[in-house]
């Protein structure tokens, strides 16, 4: 990731790369003033978790997969995270994107003003039935899956 780099070259590098070391972040914060290009990077950096690669040890930010599966292309390692791990981040997903409807609704873009109460109700009530009906079910129904991908997927030789 280059200081130096526009915004859109910025954006491009982050929704390629595999994985970013922890030094990397810090030197680019410390060294970009730049807002915007600040902004982009925590943006993106939502798409990734903070994981030490089982192989190599190398600590950073690895993009997260279907299933919390990892890959770090300078080892060429790609393993999946804890279920544990994969339960909180899926669950503060889902929780989130139900959050942000509700926000929305309420005190988002001055859309409540002109939407009548019960409309802000009815969608509130869809956005939480969603929650319950549809994400919440297949989130639970992930678990076991991305428990086998775990336990089945082979065993670092490095270490
Ligand atoms: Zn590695």
């Amino acid at each position: 990731m280059n200081l130096t780099s526009t915004p859109k070259e910025l954006k491009k590098y982050l929704a390629s790369t595999e994985y970013l070391s922890r030094e990397t972040i810090e030197n680019f914060r410390r060294n970009s003033e730049q807002e915007e290009r600040q902004k982009i990077l925590s943006d993106k950096l939502e798409s990734f978790i903070i994981e030490r690669c089982p192989n190599c040890g190398a600590y950073g930010f690895y993009r997260w997969h279907f299933l919390g599966k990892l890959k770090h292309p300078d080892c060429r390692w790609s393993w999946y995270v804890k279920t544990g791990t994969y339960i909180r981040a899926k669950f503060k997903d889902a929780f989130s994107s139900v959050f942000s409807d509700v926000k929305q609704d309420v005190v988002g873009s001055g859309i409540a003003v002109h939407k009548g109460c019960f409309d802000v109700i009815s969608d509130l009530a869809f956005s939480i039935a969603s929650f319950f009906l549809v994400i919440l079910p297949i989130t639970i129904m992930l678990i076991p899956i991305q428990l086998f991908c775990r336990l089945t997927q082979p065993k670092p030789k490095n270490r």
